[in-house]
């Protein structure tokens, strides 16, 4: 069961310097962030002209592909046919994140029919899921694919009852909250792969 916001709270607070806040997160340094200091206030970045082509993402390009690579399997905590489902090496700070990818090197624009069709259905089935765990506020469900061409839908579950860790930036909260405990974390997504395999596929866990 994931932790309560008082747990995660307390978890902050042992964390926090003498002004109450936790560490400036890596985020801050991205090339993407797009914000800045000027004169001691946060300004937008100043945007750079446009670049002839786009870098090539992971799996494309003649690039490695993550999803793809030899040993990421151990990281799937689910799979049919079609679909497996990921999580990450390491518990995070928000409670649960989990990734969905299609078993085959595809995009998502690549999707037939009938894989279209799936991905709808697995997407409501493991959002349903993991919200449905105690003390999840919601589940954002995300789809980016700047950083990589293998099809992977983000599935954030974040705490309840935290005014400030909403919407897209509940995902800045991640970097910044100290990651929650390995075995409630385990216990957590080995109980979402065994719920989903009770539509279908098989759960590794
Ligand atoms: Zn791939």
């Amino acid at each position: 069961m994931p932790q309560t916001s008082e747990e995660i709270y307390a978890r902050v607070v042992a964390a926090v310097d003498e002004s109450g806040r936790l560490p400036m997160p890596p985020v801050g340094e991205w090339d993407i962030f797009p914000w800045e200091l000027v004169d001691g206030a946060l300004q937008p970045k100043v945007l750079t002209p446009p670049v002839a082509v786009e870098e090539p993402r992971n799996g494309e390009g003649g690039k490695p592909c993550w999803t793809c690579a030899e040993g990421s399997d151990e990281l799937v905590i689910w799979r049919n046919e079609h679909w497996k489902v990921t999580r990450g090496k390491a518990p995070t700070g928000l409670p649960l994140m989990l990734w969905l990818h299609p078993v085959e090197h595809l995009d998502g624009d690549d999707l037939d029919e009938e894989m279209a069709a799936e991905y709808g259905q697995l997407q409501v089935r493991l959002s349903r899921i993991m919200a449905g765990l105690p003390n999840i506020g919601r589940v954002h469900v995300c789809r980016w694919g700047d950083g990589g061409a293998h099809l992977h839908l983000w599935f954030i579950a974040r705490p309840d009852r935290f005014p400030i860790i909403l919407g897209s930036m509940a995902v800045e909260w991640d970097e910044m909250l100290p990651p929650g405990p390995e075995d409630v974390w385990h216990a957590d997504w080995t109980e979402v792969a065994r719920k989903l395999a009770t539509h279908e596929g098989e759960a590794l866990v």
